[in-house]
C-alpha cells in the first residue's frame, strides 16, 4: 500500500516540500506520496493522533507548529536542546530538528567549512536556534545579534552549556563593529523574504570581501541581502540549499534512503524561478 508522508503548518499553499519530496520518491521509484495538511495551532493534538491512526508514516512541521509539537513526541537530543521539531517519524513517535544540519550541509556543499570560524548569526528565533546549536562546537566563535537583544542573551545562555565555541550576544544595532573580524555572516531573520523583497538587514557598507554571506531566506533566491554582499565581492550562499538539505535529512529519517539532493535542488529552483511560490 502507498505510504503517506506530509507537512503540517499554516499557511502551506506555497510550501515547496511536496514538490521536493514527491520528486525524490518518484526518482527512487518508492510507492510513497507527500501531501500538505494545513493545521491550526489549537488542532495539533487531533492532527497528530489522526495522522497516527491513519497510518501516515512521517511529517515535516513548519510555522507555527514547530515548538508546539515538542510535548507530543519523544525528542532526539538535538531537537530537545533546540526546543523545536521539524520532522516527526510517526512510526517511532520520534521528533527531530534537521534545520541546523541543513544549514551546515548547505555551506559544506559550497566547500565552506565552519571549523574554527567566527560566525555572526542575525536573529534569535527558531531557525537561528537550530543553526547556532548545530554550529556551536566547530566554530571558534558564534555571535548572536538580534533586534530584541534579550532574546539573543537568552539563546546564548541556552547554548553555553552545550557548546565548546565561544558564544557572544549583542543587539542588532551593534553588529557593524563586529563584522570586520567575522568569517561567516548568516541572516536567520525573515527580512527580505517575499513579499518584502526590497529590504536587506545589512547593507554592503558594513560587509567585506573575505566574508561568506549566507541568507537562509530562499524566496526570492537572490535576496537584497545577497545582492549587497555581492557588491563587495563576498562569497554568497542562498537559502535553497538549506531547504533541500533539511528536507534530505528528513527524507533519510522517513525512508532510510539517501535523498537525491541534486534533483531536489533543481525542482525547487525551477519552481521558484517559475514564480509559482511568489
Ligand atoms: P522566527 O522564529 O519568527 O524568528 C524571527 C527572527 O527574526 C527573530 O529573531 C526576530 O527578531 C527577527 N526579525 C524579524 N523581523 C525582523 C526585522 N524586521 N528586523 C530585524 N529582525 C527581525 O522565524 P524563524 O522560524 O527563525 O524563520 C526565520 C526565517 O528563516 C524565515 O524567513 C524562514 O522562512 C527562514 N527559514 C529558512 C529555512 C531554510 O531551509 N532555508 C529553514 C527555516 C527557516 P525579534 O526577536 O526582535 O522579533
Amino acid at each position: 500500500m502507498k505510504k503517506v508522508y506530509g507537512i503540517i503548518g499554516k499557511p502551506l499553499e506555497h510550501s515547496l516540500s511536496p514538490v521536493m519530496h514527491n520528486a525524490a520518491f518518484q526518482h527512487l521509484d518508492l510507492d510513497c506520496v507527500y501531501l500538505a495538511f494545513e493545521v491550526d495551532l489549537d488542532k495539533i493534538d487531533d492532527a497528530l493522533s489522526g495522522a497516527k491512526a491513519l497510518g501516515i508514516q512521517g511529517l515535516n512541521v513548519t510555522i507555527p507548529l514547530k515548538e508546539r509539537v515538542v510535548g507530543h513526541v519523544e525528542l532526539d537530543p538535538l531537537a530537545r536542546r533546540i526546543g523545536a521539531v521539524n520532522t516527526i517519524d510517526l512510526v517511532r513517535n520520534k521528533g527531530y530538528n534537521t534545520d541546523g544540519i541543513g544549514a551546515m550541509k548547505a555551506l559544506e556543499d559550497d566547500g565552506i567549512s565552519i571549523k574554527d570560524k567566527r560566525i555572526l548569526i542575525l536573529g534569535a528565533g527558531g531557525a537561528a536556534r537550530a543553526v547556532a546549536f548545530s554550529f556551536g562546537n566547530d566554530a571558534s566563535t558564534v555571535i548572536l545579534a538580534n533586534r530584541t537583544e534579550s532574546r539573543a542573551v537568552a539563546l546564548s545562555r541556552d547554548l553555553i552549556p552545550w557548546c565548546s565555541s565561544e558564544i557572544l550576544s549583542v543587539a542588532l544595532n551593534e553588529v557593524e563593529s563586529l563584522l570586520g573580524d567575522a568569517d561567516i555572516l548568516i541572516n536567520a531573520t525573515p527580512v527580505g523574504m517575499h513579499p518584502d523583497r526590497g529590504s536587506a538587514i545589512l547593507s554592503a557598507g558594513s560587509m567585506h570581501s573575505d566574508l561568506v554571506v549566507f541568507d537562509i531566506v530562499y524566496n526570492p533566491m537572490d535576496t537584497k541581502f545577497l545582492q549587497e554582499a555581492k557588491k563587495v565581492g563576498a562569497e554568497t550562499v542562498d537559502g535553497v540549499k538549506m531547504l533541500v538539505y533539511q528536507g534530505a535529512e528528513s527524507f533519510r529519517i522517513f525512508t532510510g534512503r539517501e535523498a537525491p539532493v541534486e534533483l531536489m535542488e533543481s525542482v525547487v529552483r525551477e519552481a521558484l524561478s517559475r514564480g509559482e511560490w511568489s
